[in-house]
């Protein structure tokens, strides 16, 4: 039995299986909290892009925010991508699983000086630039050290992507990329300025995004203006498609990576674009389905009906020992993950909440959920390779969990789990003297 959205998650017997290792054994060996990912799905999901890219110059830039662990950017550098980054922290990551500084792009809307400084000194492929301001100072530094530094501005296409108001961005009331009515205006300056030559052209409309509409919508905008940009004699060498696509966590239907990409190449190409460097940022989509959190279950505490209520109405809960600080999403987006038990068994099945052991009443895995299990068995929150300890936190003084990858029957930690003297160090006590209390 497989299960919706994980390509290689699937019962064998009564026993959930990653690729062939089985979850609760990974579990009793390696302790929980765990976040285990399968290299075979990551390089699955990658491959929907390259087959549908194949023959034109592109570049894939996988958007590590995703999911940096090293070891899961070594798959994806060894596989030919780049590495789209939004900071200085996750450039020294990429530069440390050895991929090449012309295969990365820097986007975000909050550079700072340091960080513009070292992804010059590195040589990044490209700045996206999502300011007017940014623009300025990215060129005073670049021109400070003799630089050159390669631009594309994110142009907001102000589209709907119908997706979750904290994951939309290409609306006009966000943070993000530079308005569509100043985009031409902001490239005769970026072209004017020393230390820029404009590269390309960039859009990103938000995350789990469900069909292809929105994407056409801003593409079609930006292919507005890279026309106008071209006619004020500005040249536009790539167009990059920004990532976003979703991922099915529960009943969405997104269209498979590579028929999106087939969609908006065949539209770039009818449009006479067709001959221009082709990129894309995706994130969640290459990673979101290949992971799962594993989680034993402490106790189960089954609810009592208040006093006098007609309806009888009991909440039972599912306490769990991963928390809100190893998994955001549904505390963070009101997220639906999909949650199972690693050994099904044939007990009567409890409608419980999942629930973590932070001290917040925001800290649940899921709501209402079926689960027959006991006290001491394992349990998996599917499609958890995304935005799960990339998000992590030490809240409740908590080490984040350990991270393992597998691919067949081989599985590696690529993680330890933290120590708690790890969440003290760097802490200073004050110098009281040595008076006890
Ligand atoms: C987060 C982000 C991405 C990736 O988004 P996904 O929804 O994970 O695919 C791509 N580009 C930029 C600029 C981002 O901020």
């Amino acid at each position: 039995m497989t299960l919706p959205g994980s390509p290689q998650l699937a019962y064998l017997g009564n026993e959930l299986f990653l690729e062939n290792c089985s979850l609760a054994e990974l579990a009793q060996r390696y302790g929980t909290p765990l976040y285990v990912y399968s290299r075979s799905a990551m390089l699955e999901a990658l491959a929907g892009y390259q087959r549908a890219l194949a023959g034109r110059d592109h570049l894939i830039c996988y958007a590590m925010k995703a999911n940096s662990s090293l070891a899961v950017l070594q798959i994806f550098a060894q596989a030919g991508c780049g590495f789209d980054i939004v900071s200085g922290g996750e450039l020294e990551r990429a530069l440390a699983v050895g991929v090449a500084a012309s295969k990365i792009v820097f986007s975000g809307v909050g550079k700072t000086r340091a960080e513009m400084r070292r992804a010059l000194e590195v040589g990044v492929m490209c700045f996206n630039v999502e300011s007017e301001a940014e623009l300025e100072v990215l060129s005073e530094l670049a021109a400070a050290t003799g630089a050159v530094a390669h631009v594309s501005l994110r142009v907001n296409p102000d589209v709907d992507a119908g997706t979750h108001p904290y994951i939309s961005t290409g609306l006009k009331g966000n943070k993000f990329g530079i308005a569509h009515e100043r985009a031409v205006a902001c490239y005769e300056r970026a072209a004017a300025l020393p230390g820029l030559k404009v590269a390309g052209i960039d859009f990103h409309i938000g995350s789990q995004i469900s069909e292809a509409a929105p994407y056409l919508d801003a593409l079609d905008r930006m292919l507005d203006l890279v026309d106008a940009i071209e006619s004020h004699g500005i040249a536009i060498h790539h167009l990059d498609l920004g990532g976003g696509l979703g991922i099915t966590y529960a009943d969405e239907t997104p269209p498979s990576a590579q028929a999106l990409m087939k969609t908006l190449l065949t539209r770039i190409d009818a449009r006479g674009h067709g001959h221009r460097k082709i990129m894309v940022e995706p994130g969640r989509s290459l990673v979101g389905n290949a992971g799962a959190l594993v989680s034993e279950v402490l106790y189960l505490k089954p609810g009592t009906a208040p006093h006098g209520d007609p309806s009888g109405a009991e909440k039972n809960f599912c306490i769990v020992d991963a928390a809100m600080n190893d998994l955001m999403r549904p505390a963070l987006y009101q997220a639906w993950m999909n949650i199972v038990a690693c050994r099904l068994s044939n007990e009567p099945p409890l409608l419980c909440d999942v629930v973590g052991p932070v001290c917040e009443s925001g800290d649940w895995l899921g709501h209402d959920r079926s689960l027959a299990v006991r006290a001491g068995d394992f349990i998996a929150v599917l499609s958890a390779g995304a935005y799960g300890m990339s998000m992590a936190s030490n809240y409740n003084t908590r080490p984040r969990a350990a991270e393992m990858m597998v691919a067949g029957d081989q599985a590696w930690v690529i993680r330890d789990r933290e120590q708690v003297s790890d969440l003290f160090r760097g802490e200073h006590l004050l110098p009281l003297g040595s008076r006890r209390t």
